[in-house]
């Protein structure tokens, strides 16, 4: 199997002519991520029960302050890389605290009368903890008086239990949310969760080998840590702007800001300390319209107009801006710069393309034209380190036109391998294709490389030579792109097509996500796993009990569509009582329905032929299905 290669000439050309065209570099990134540095754990190396590592920078060491960029590596992500690499404890003012560096995100502790106000403590509970026990050791050994999420991302919540104890739960510690987070929180992913946590691999890149070849950061972040996840639910939820709490002695005036970064999320300010917490909604890079590894489009305008009341509300008082990622800002006059800027940003990328829509232009060609106003391409908090001015235009363009650009030609094509199947023929062949591609790849132009000898790839996964190709192509672009994210794409699709034919298949963990949901959603979810084909005419019902629930379920199938709905009760239909956990044990194949009835986890009330056949019809999805070659047939 080929490894990793080096730069290309072509590479390295590009790479060192983007790095003169970058802004002029004052230095004040590094010294505003640097500044109120108190202290760290070595490497922020954070292990689980048993010594599993779940968080190192140890790999990243290759990283540090001053090392030039590497041939492989885009010179502005290399930068963001190295600012990105920090860890430790911050002083962020007098009284608020940030660890940065234990997780792609940061987790905030704010100074009370008797404690700790933590906001957003991380993506697991391990890193969390550790951030905790550092700012005690440093700051005081303080119980923790509340926990606010800023927004409904696992970034910002599943590390929950890693600051807060059964007890603290039990009695009720105050947990602040924006309103609509814990519905967002729960299912913004789950319908097409299984394609969305596939796609995910590709654009973090948890599988890549980390070096200057392959992972070097996520432009948000370092990466994810790989903790216990979980969501404690707020106990208290913020439904208007202006909303004002003192918690532990500490003012706190918040403001919503609902779809923008996420679909629930809040900015809020602390007067006591003229700070201003602007959650995910500004971090120190051109954030995501769409993100690549699939969901629904965010709102520019949306997302513009709330950084813009932002700072009518809240900035010309601030003598400090944070986030719950990257570095702070400091200044009155910096923090007005800044968000006024970032709110621009959003907004020239909604206003022009449109503009550019509404003169015929279409996504790839919009994507290709749209370049930033000198005023804000002069920052380097505009850069496309994890969205990118490209993906984010054709994000605007799809949530008000859709994935249709209006060519007829591009209505009703071949599938890729049908298509696939065509384009070689009209190359001449296998290997008159090749040549063609080895000539576009020696002259460096690694796009059409990609778009020809995808059509082979797909015509003929077993050519290795074709994959081969392909992969080297997507590695340069790898090496090019100033996005991590994007980066992440191309070297982990040439990972996967370095691999002999579809070996990156193997088991994924099928199930996990559904465990959190309620019923009816979890029911929801069942719906889209109905398999159409298989489900043909078939028409039935039964009712299903739930362990520990006082409501019955009538669940039906008509027209190949799964039905449910609360049981007004009176329903001849067929019983099925057992726990929501065994339902999805059954539904994903991890337990035989012959063995559950025998245990005593399902009890049917003479429907037990009606439930087989409801299983029957319920499609398994498998984690690692193919991406950059033909999957196997699906009916
Ligand atoms: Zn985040």
């Amino acid at each position: 199997m080929e490894q990793p290669k080096d730069a290309t000439e072509a590479t390295r050309g590009f790479n060192d002519a983007f790095a003169t065209s970058l802004p002029h570099d004052t230095r004040q990134d590094f010294e505003d991520a640097g500044r109120g540095f108190i202290g760290s754990i070595p490497d922020a190396r954070v292990e689980a029960g048993g010594g599993r590592v779940v968080w190192d920078m140890a790999p990243y060491a290759f990283e540090a302050d001053g090392l030039p960029a590497p041939a492989t590596v885009n010179p502005s992500l290399w930068r963001q890389a190295q600012l990105n690499t920090r860890h430790g404890l911050f002083e962020v003012t007098p009284g608020i605290y940030q660890v940065r560096g234990f997780d792609i995100s940061n987790v905030t502790f704010i100074e009370g009368k008797t404690g700790y106000i933590v906001v957003d403590p991380l993506t697991s509970a391990e890193p969390a903890a550790a951030a905790l026990k550092l700012m005690r050791q440093h700051r005081g050994d303080k119980p923790v008086t509340a926990v606010i999420y800023t927004h409904s991302h696992v970034d910002h919540y599943g590390g929950v239990r890693g600051v807060l104890s059964d007890d603290d739960i039990e009695r009720g510690l105050r947990i602040i949310a924006p309103e609509g987070f814990l519905e967002a929180a729960v299912s913004e992913n789950i319908l097409a969760g299984n394609a969305m946590a596939r796609r995910a691999t590709y654009m973090f890149g948890a599988l890549l080998p980390r070096g200057p070849r392959g992972h070097v950061d996520s432009g948000l972040g370092k990466a994810t840590s790989q903790g216990a996840v979980s969501l404690v639910p707020p106990t208290e939820s913020i439904t208007a702007t202006g909303t004002r709490h003192t918690i532990d002695g500490v003012d706190i005036v918040y403001q919503l800001t609902p779809d923008t970064e996420a679909p629930a999320e809040m900015n809020f300010y602390f007067p006591q300390f003229k700070a201003l917490c602007m959650a995910e909604n500004c971090t120190c890079h051109l954030h995501n319209l769409y993100t690549p590894r699939g969901a629904q489009v965010r709102d520019a305008r949306g997302w513009s107009r709330y950084i813009g009341e932002a700072i009518g509300l809240f900035a010309t008082d601030a003598d400090v801006e944070f986030a719950s990622h990257h570095w702070p800002r400091w200044g009155s006059s910096r923090i007005v710069a800044f968000l006024t800027k970032q709110r621009d940003l959003y907004k020239f990328i909604h206003d022009q393309t449109l503009r550019l829509a509404n003169h015929g232009l279409t996504p790839i060609e919009i994507g290709e034209t749209l370049r930033l106003p000198p005023s804000l391409a002069a920052e380097w908090h505009t850069r496309s380190y994890y969205g990118t001015l490209n993906h984010n235009s054709k994000a605007v363009y799809q949530r008000y036109l859709g994935w249709f650009d209006g060519n007829p030609a591009r209505l009703f094509p071949h599938p890729p391998v049908e298509a696939g199947k065509r384009y070689v023929e009209l190359a001449g062949g296998a290997d008159a294709l090749l040549a063609k591609g080895r000539e576009a790849f020696a002259k460096g132009d690694y796009r059409w490389v990609a778009e020809l000898v995808n059509h082979l790839v797909f015509a003929d996964p077993d050519n290795i030579a074709a994959r081969n190709l392909q992969a080297d192509a997507l590695e340069q672009l790898g090496y090019q792109s100033e996005s991590g994210p994007w980066r992440a794409i191309f070297l982990t699709g040439a990972q996967e097509l370095r691999m002999p034919p579809r070996s990156a298949r193997r088991r994924g963990l099928p199930g996990a996500q559904l465990r959190a949901l309620p019923a009816d959603e979890l029911l929801d979810a069942f719906s889209v796993r109905l398999n159409g084909n298989k489900a043909g005419a078939r028409d039935f019902a039964f009712g299903i009990q739930f362990e520990g629930a006082a409501e019955r379920w009538r669940v039906s199938i008509e027209n190949a569509v799964l039905h449910h709905e609360v049981d007004a009760g009176g329903s001849t239909a067929p019983l099925v009582q057992l726990s929501r956990h065994t339902l999805i044990e059954l539904a994903i194949g991890e337990t035989a329905l012959d063995d559950a009835i025998a245990d005593g986890r399902v009890r049917v009330d003479g429907g037990r032929q009606v439930f087989a056949d409801f299983l029957g019809l319920l499609d398994r999805f498998e984690f690692f299905f193919a991406i950059v070659e033909p999957g196997e047939e699906v009916a």
